[in-house]
């Protein structure tokens, strides 16, 4: 089966990948202090996968907000983060939908929270420069989500992905479960029902079944995702 996903990557025109909740570090694993160890795994599994599509025209749509996926060598121009980013700010308030990046030093406090080594009221953000009211992090979890933080990627996204008719399309689905199904999995199963030279790989824990319309072009892995990664860069 791997060699077979790693043919069809190989083959196709166009790469789209579409990463879900379970690529994020867990909370048990915050609360047992493996928070370290967990990005590590993760920013790992991450290479791994940048190995496999390095020499694609690829898109990746992501549901995670922990941004450990730059610490891959990835095209920042190929990935859209619709559920926003802890690395991004905006006012609280919306005043404005102006993006902020934090410093630093906030930078860095972010990333020891999303590691699970501090909370997320230690972390100091600065305020809003029109009305003075806290900033944000520019995620969907925050009242008021500012949706320009991604918009202008989204825009690409669509236009790469007007691009792929007719082509041949490999979509590798990871770990995307049923948090935000509009995002990635109910949409990636209409482009491979319309596209016929595509093929759905979805890989999930759980979650792996894949829909009776596209059961011809669809296939359903269930595997743990870091573990996947690993045994799919070794065909490389
Ligand atoms: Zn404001």
């Amino acid at each position: 089966m791997i060699q077979n996903i790693a043919e069809k990557i190989a083959d196709a025109d166009m790469v789209l990948i579409g990463i879900g909740e379970e690529f994020e570090i867990k909370n048990s694993e915050k609360d047992n202090g493996e928070g370290e160890k967990a990005f590590l795994k993760r920013k790992q599994a991450y290479c791994r996968l940048k190995e496999v599509i390095k020499n694609k025209n690829y898109f990746i749509v992501t549901l995670c907000m922990d941004g450990i996926i730059y610490e891959a060598d990835f095209d920042k121009k190929r990935i859209v983060e619709p559920c926003g980013s802890f690395y991004r700010l905006q006012c609280s308030g919306k005043c404005t939908s102006d993006i902020y990046e934090p410093d630093k030093n906030q930078t860095m406090k972010i990333q020891e929270f999303l590691k699970g080594k501090c909370e997320e009221k230690d972390i100091i953000l600065p305020h809003c420069p029109k009305c003075g009211a806290p900033l944000a992090f520019n995620t969907i979890q925050t009242e008021n989500y500012a949706e320009e933080g991604y918009l202008d990627m989204w825009q690409l996204y669509n236009k790469w992905l007007q691009g792929t008719v007719n082509k041949k399309l490999c979509i590798l689905e990871l770990g995307v479960g049923m948090r935000f199904p509009t995002v990635i999995r109910w949409p990636f199963e209409k482009v491979v029902y319309f596209n016929r030279k595509s093929t759905l790989f979805r890989v999930h824990s759980k979650l792996y079944q894949t829909t009776e319309e596209i059961k011809e072009r669809s296939v359903g892995i269930q595997s743990d995702l870091m573990e996947f990664l690993k045994e799919l860069s070794n065909q490389i």
